[in-house]
This record gives C-alpha cells, structure tokens and sequence, in this order.
C-alpha cells in the first residue's frame, strides 16, 4: 500500500472523515495524494509481475492489500485492431477491452478498490446511484466482501444485463423516479446520514483504482506513450482517473511524453464537450440528458471540472457524437474485430471516427479506444439495431435459397 492523504482538489485541505464527500472548508472535491518517493526507486519490472490485473499496481493504490476484495478485476486485452484502424483512417489505432472484466465494465477496477476501502473502515452497509454499470459492480464486490448494498437506479432508463446482475448478487435494488443525477443525490444523502458508504466515484478512493487501466495499457505497449487516448465521458471520473495515472507514471519517471486525453460525449447528454467547446473550465449541467449510450446520460457530472483539466492539461479534446454515429461504430467494431460493446463504450470509436473526419486527429497519430463495458450488458439496443432473424421453414431447399440470397 502507498502512504497517502485524502486532500481537497481545490483548496488542498486535508480531509480526514472518510464519510465526507467533498471538502468541508470549500465544498470542493477531494482527491487522493499517493506518497510516490518509494516508487521513485523502482522500474516497471519490479511490479509484481505475476500478478495480473489491479493489484500488479499496489505500489499507486491507497489501500492495504491485506484488506483486498478482489475478483480478479483488469487483465482486460489491448487489441491491435488493424481492420478497424483501417476503415477509421487511423491505421495505428487500438482498443482496450475492458468488457472483459467480472461485472464486464472497467467500473469493477474502482470497485475493488473502494469495497476494500470500506473493509478497512469497517463498513457494513455500502450504496451507490448507478446507471447501471457501478451497481452491477458494487453488487458483485459487497456479495464478495458480505457486505449489505443499496443501489439507487433510474427507472427505466437501466439496460437489461446490467439491472439483471444488481438483482442477482442480491443488491436491494431502489427504483428511483427520476435520471441518474436525482438517484445520485439520494444516494449521497443517505451517505450523509452515514446509513451507508457511498461509492460512487465522487468517493476518491474509486479513480485510485481506475487508475490500473492506463497502468496496463503501459505495460501492455512496453512503455512506449501512446499520442492519444479516447474514451467516453459520463460522470467524468474515468478520464480523470486516466489523467491522474499519466501524472503519477511522470512523477516516478516511467514515462516522460503525455497522452492527449480526448473525451466524447453523446449528443443529448454532453456538458463537458460543450464546456470545451466554449473553452470553459467549468460547466452548465444539463437538466434532460438523453442517449441511447445510458452509461453516459448524466446531466450533472461529478468529476467534471476534473474532466476538463485533464482534457486542456494534455492538449486533448473533446467532442460530441450522435446516437446513430455511436450504433454504427458498435457495429463496425463488431464486424471488423470480433469485439462486441455496450453503447457508451462505442461513443470513443465514434469520436475517434468524427475527429479523424474533422481533421482534429492525424493519421499516423497512435490512438487507444478505452471500451468501457460489454456489449452484452445491453442486448436490447443491439437487436433492436439488428436485421431480426430469418424466418425458415425445416426445408433444406428452403435454407439454401435464404443461404444464397
Ligand atoms: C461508467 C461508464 C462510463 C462513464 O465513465 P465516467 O467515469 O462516469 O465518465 C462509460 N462507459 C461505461 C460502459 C460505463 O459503465
Ligand atoms: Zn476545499
């Protein structure tokens, strides 16, 4: 475990209640200031090397190992994807698939993290507001850890795998009448009340985790720093998780060039890309955001000024992308690699494509997609973009005209 303070993002004041969720002097947020000196005298290779995943990253976590609740969060594959680099106009493209973790999003590498963190403080009751993903998640590390867990989700509004994995670890799953932002407000005042600990990701301890996905992709390119990395943007906490990573991997000297950190956001739902585009450091929450990429329909997003220091501080960008943009590029991922994802995570394969078009990125730049949760979380939205099956009689003739048409 690394040494570390919990601080104000904003105003720096070490915060020592780990209830609180934003600072008390300034009601900013908090961040995790992990003591690197020790770190300063290793290289990659000193990592833990068989182990596989978040925890290879211990040196950079903020949590005892003894404490872990793990189920073997990361890991997840970085494809060399050179069909879909292709069809993009970015021939140097990859795509880190991190539907491949337990719960299927990257939400579980926060996860893990956090639901130890509340091990080591001896919670027993532990909640979050979800669009789907991080209740999913949450579910899943508190049945590990034999915890209680509230989740708090929008009504109608969760895809089917998503909803049908909180159900299944035994969440009290909470219908809330509302959007994402109105769940998360309930959420955080039942944290306040300490009837529970919050972890959502305005919890700091989330990111921490998070942070192993640009750890890995790291190690998976030897090194070697990427000039872009895409990835859809929500509550925000992700890209900030990324930034945050790049800064520690800087400090310790494993890295000396930075990424640009480029967020998409969908159309309907889009506050931090409209901050960028008026070059705003902060933003105007959205009171009805809508997409079909559910992930990322949040109006209000928690990390969002984080968001944009990430996006100006690397040189990055950040755009927009409209629903029909986000199915198609699911679909070419998935006939050109094989690789199937949820909606949201298709926002970064979308926004690779607009931006390439737009002339904003080159086509020799190096580029990795984060795609952040499986495809398999949301089938409706798949079939409902699929040619419906072909009815067939039990006639061979039959099914070999169909096999020919
Ligand atoms: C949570 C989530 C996002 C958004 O991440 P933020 O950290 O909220 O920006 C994107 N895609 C998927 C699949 C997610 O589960
Ligand atoms: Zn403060």
């Amino acid at each position: 475990m690394a040494e570390h303070r919990v601080v104000c993002w904003d105003c720096n004041a070490d915060v020592n209640d780990p209830y609180v969720n934003n600072c008390p002097r300034c009601g900013g947020l908090l961040t995790v200031k992990i003591d690197l000196e020790n770190v300063k005298e290793m290289k990659p290779k000193d990592l833990h090397r068989e182990q596989i995943g978040v925890w290879r990253y211990t040196p950079f976590m903020p949590v005892d190992a003894s404490k872990k609740v793990s189920i073997q969060e990361g890991g997840t594959p970085l494809y060399r994807v050179e069909a879909l680099g292709k069809a993009l106009g970015v021939p140097k493209t990859h795509v880190k698939f991190e539907g491949l973790n337990p719960t299927g999003s990257f939400k579980d590498r926060g996860m893990t993290i956090g639901v130890s963190r509340a091990k080591e403080l001896g919670a027993t009751v532990v909640g979050c507001a979800s669009t789907g993903n991080t209740s999913a998640s949450l579910a899943a590390y508190a049945a590990k850890a034999g915890m209680k867990c509230a989740v708090f989700l929008p009504s109608g509004k969760v895809a089917a795998g998503k909803l049908a994995q909180a159900l299944f670890f035994g969440a009290k799953v909470l219908s809330i009448d509302g959007n994402f932002d109105d769940a998360l407000e309930l959420a955080r005042k039942m944290a306040d009340e300490k009837k529970l600990y919050l972890l959502n990701s305005i919890n700091p301890y989330r990111p921490e985790g998070q942070k192993s996905v640009l750890f890995e992709i790291m190690d998976q390119l030897a090194y070697e720093v990427p000039d872009r990395i895409v990835l859809p943007v929500g509550n925000a906490a992700n890209i900030w998780a990324v930034y945050k990573a790049i800064q520690e991997l800087k400090e310790v000297g494993w890295i000396s060039k930075t990424p640009m950190l480029t967020g998409i956001q969908a159309e309907g739902s889009a506050p931090v890309a409209k901050a960028f585009a008026s070059k705003k450091h902060d933003f105007v929450p959205e009171e009805h955001p809508e997409t079909v990429a559910t992930a990322i329909r949040i109006g209000n997003p928690v990390s969002g000024r984080k968001a944009l220091h990430a996006i100006y501080d690397t040189g990055g960008f950040s755009d927009t992308v409209t629903d029909a943009e986000i199915i198609s590029a699911q679909q070419l991922l998935g006939k050109t690699e094989g690789v199937c994802v949820e909606p949201a995570s298709a926002a970064s394969v979308a926004g690779l494509r607009k931006l390439r078009d737009a002339g904003v990125i080159d086509r020799d730049e190096r580029v990795v997609c984060i795609c952040t949760g499986n495809g398999l979380k949301d089938p409706d939205t798949i079939i409902n973009n699929a040619q419906p099956p072909i009815k067939c009689r039990n006639s061979v003739e039959d099914i070999s005209r169909i096999l020919l048409s």
